[in-house]
């Protein structure tokens, strides 16, 4: 008998019969013998539509209200799936994220988990039961509700698997696993048997909708090992997440990831002197601005130039907290230049192989893309080029660093 944690995501229980079809993948678990804990998150939309209606009614809402309101798309799903398993003759019990023992932080819509107390899931496992619990949310100390920010029903599967030490802890989601590159954009990508948390945190990150970054962060942090796998179809292996993965020296570039959402931002003009990037620095980081990729070019005549990039979203208030500081500087300017995008590639192996910077050029070069910026990390190399042809740049790098599939 093994213990499994099984998370399904907004779509693997967007509507009634795909909740029957969780119903049908928890029973084979079941009939198994095995102990079976489930997260599941709201209807794919339903947290959508219900900020939205929040929105309609104040548009700033106030935080506590939004997290009552927020936890309710879960208690949906928790509850009908339960009546799933019934319907089958499984004995099953929902839970709230409180119910269950998610204790997190006072910080509502964005909480993190503190503690986990078990005892409550541990003694329906053992009775025989399925425990259904609700992702994406908890309690803070004083019983209020919190959630977890978006995407965190991960989270919630993650920090379950961790509390009751599962064996098994199974992420189902619309896709069947991490691939090289999206496929949507890479036909010859592949699936990834195994990645380690490292890579697939730098991935997430990078705009790879898979999963949420900080449940990666914690499945590392606690070294829980997960399989990202489809609920559509249930045949296919998935990608296993862990520590150490085998062949992990081996494969240098392990994905090439797009991230679309960079936009460029460019200061000229301003006074080469010590403390001026403090200060426009200072005034983004004020303003939650999340500056990502950063040039200054060498100084001439005592004036220089910068770029850096932020997401999209963060565009406006990043050009306003840049001009607070030009105007009390008295000189400068900035203007947010062109349609960009980040291309990444990623993979533990580059710590123990040269020429990966080159390959990565040659690439872009071949795909005539013209690099903006670079910026490298131990396992990753990113540059900023033009959106357009950024598609063909994508696919000629897959192809340079030997990750297509066989053709046929
Ligand atoms: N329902 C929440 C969201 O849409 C949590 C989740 O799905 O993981 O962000
Ligand atoms: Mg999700």
């Amino acid at each position: 008998m093994a213990r499994i944690v099984k998370k399904f995501g907004g779509t693997s229980v967007g509507d009634v019969e795909r909740i029957k079809n969780v119903a049908k993948i928890i029973e084979a678990d079941v009939a198994l013998g095995h102990q079976v804990a489930v997260v599941v998150s709201a209807r794919s939309g339903v947290t959508n539509e219900l900020i939205a209606r929040a929105q309609s009614i104040n548009e700033n809402p106030n935080e506590r209200e939004m997290d009552m309101l927020l936890a309710v798309g879960e208690q949906e799903t928790i509850a009908l799936t339960a009546m799933a398993l019934h319907a089958l003759g499984v004995p099953a019990v929902s839970m709230t994220g409180a119910m269950a023992g998610i204790k997190t932080d006072p910080f509502h819509t964005r909480a993190r988990i503190v503690s986990m107390n078990c005892d409550k899931i541990e003694s329906r496992l053992a009775e025989g039961s399925v425990v259904i619990v609700a992702g994406f949310q908890g309690a803070n100390d004083d019983g209020q509700v919190t959630t977890l920010g978006r995407g965190g029903s991960d989270l919630s599967a993650i920090a379950l698997a961790s509390g009751l030490k599962a064996d098994v802890c199974q992420i189902y989601t619309d896709v069947d696993g991490v691939y090289t590159a999206d496929p949507r954009i890479v036909p010859l990508a592949r699936k990834i048997p195994e990645i380690s948390y490292e890579e697939m945190l730098e991935l997430a990150s990078l705009g790879t909708k898979v999963m949420q970054a900080r449940s990666v962060e914690f499945s590392n942090k606690f070294n829980v090992v997960f399989e990202v796998r489809s609920s559509f179809d249930t045949s296919k292996p998935g990608t296993i997440v862990k520590q150490e993965v085998s062949s992990m020296e081996d494969v240098v570039v392990r994905g090439v990831a797009l991230d679309r959402n960079q936009a460029k931002i460019m200061i000229t003009n301003i006074p080469d002197e010590p403390g001026t990037a403090a200060r426009i620095f200072g005034s983004l980081g004020e303003a939650n601005a999340i500056v990502d990729m950063i040039v200054q070019n060498i100084g001439r005549h005592g004036v220089a130039n910068m770029t850096f990039t932020v997401p999209r979203e963060d565009t406006k208030r990043a050009v306003a907290a840049v001009e607070s500081v030009l105007n009390s500087i008295g000189g400068g300017e900035v203007a947010v230049v062109g349609d960009i995008v980040k291309l990444s590639v990623v993979g533990v192996g580059m710590r123990s192989h040269s020429g990966v910077a080159s390959k990565l050029f040659g690439a872009l070069a071949e795909a005539k893309a013209n690099i903006q910026i670079i910026s490298t990390s131990e396992i990753k190399i990113s540059v900023v080029i033009d959106e357009k042809g950024c598609e063909d740049a994508m696919r000629i790098v897959h192809t340079a660093f030997g990750l297509d599939k066989e053709e046929g």
